[in-house]
């Protein structure tokens, strides 16, 4: 028998150098984030996993502080999916008219209640086949409640992380499936909602769509973005340095 050690060749599926490289940095992105954002809890308020459905749905086209106006009248009208389902459209409408498109919110709502209570014993699944089969929610909504009450591998792709993510140079699809399977193929499974929790505070609080805070930005020399490690005068405003460590 022969001590020597091959090396083994790349196979089918080992990620190239660059993609080596850029999940790397996808990682030091992270770590950083982490620190910069240490409590990654979703904005939206809620105390148990219906809540938490009702309110992501509600959050379509609106902010979480408007929902979280909202919802403490909701639930305390119809405290479960239930009584939800048998709820009247124009009284749902009513308490959730402020969060706009009201209409076809207040009839996603009742559906999916009616469909928990009637179909899943009045709990909300953990499965995105099942999840997606619930009116109102699509794999964003169903990735929120797979990461946020499961602890699921879960990308989420709103907004702030396709922008965000587009600027790392971490994405490039031009669909939010696309961004979806692209940043799971860069970070773990176990770390996948910690990345787009971060993400999307950095997307609201630095990273914003009309002027990004680059010169403040925690992860700016990971950052291709012209403002970014591509900037001769930047530096790490962590470390004041013109280097990440
Ligand atoms: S350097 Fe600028 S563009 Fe890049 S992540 Fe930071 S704020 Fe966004």
């Amino acid at each position: 028998m022969s001590n020597n050690k091959r090396s083994r060749g790349p196979a089918a599926g080992d990620p190239t150098p660059e993609e080596h490289s850029s999940a790397q940095r996808a990682l030091d992105i992270l770590d950083r984030l982490e620190r910069a954002y240490p409590d990654h809890k979703p904005l939206l308020n809620y105390r148990n996993p219906y809540e938490l459905l009702i309110a992501v749905i509600l959050s379509a086209q609106t902010t979480d502080a408007q929902v979280n106006l909202v919802t403490p009248a909701l639930f305390a009208a119809f405290p479960d999916p239930c009584s939800l389902a048998r709820a009247e459209q124009s009284t749902v409408e009513e308490l959730i008219h402020s969060t706009g498109f009201f209409r076809a919110k207040a009839r996603n709502v009742r559906a999916a209640a009616r469909l928990l209570c009637e179909q899943f014993n009045s709990e909300v699944p953990d499965s995105m086949k099942a999840l997606v089969s619930l009116p109102g929610v699509g794999r964003k909504t169903a990735n929120v409640l797979r990461g946020a009450l499961y602890g699921l591998p879960a990308v989420i792709v709103d907004t702030h992380f396709a922008r965000v993510t587009r600027r790392l140079g971490l994405a490039a699809a031009s669909t939010a499936d696309g961004v979806e399977r692209e940043i799971a193929a860069l970070i773990p499974p176990q770390r996948q909602y910690s990345f787009s929790m971060r993400l999307n505070y950095h997307g609201r609080y630095r990273c914003h769509a009309r002027r990004p805070d680059c010169a403040g930005c925690e992860v700016r020399l990971l950052c291709p973005y012209p403002g970014g490690m591509n900037n001769a005068e930047a530096e790490d405003p962590v470390t004041k340095q013109s280097r990440v460590d």
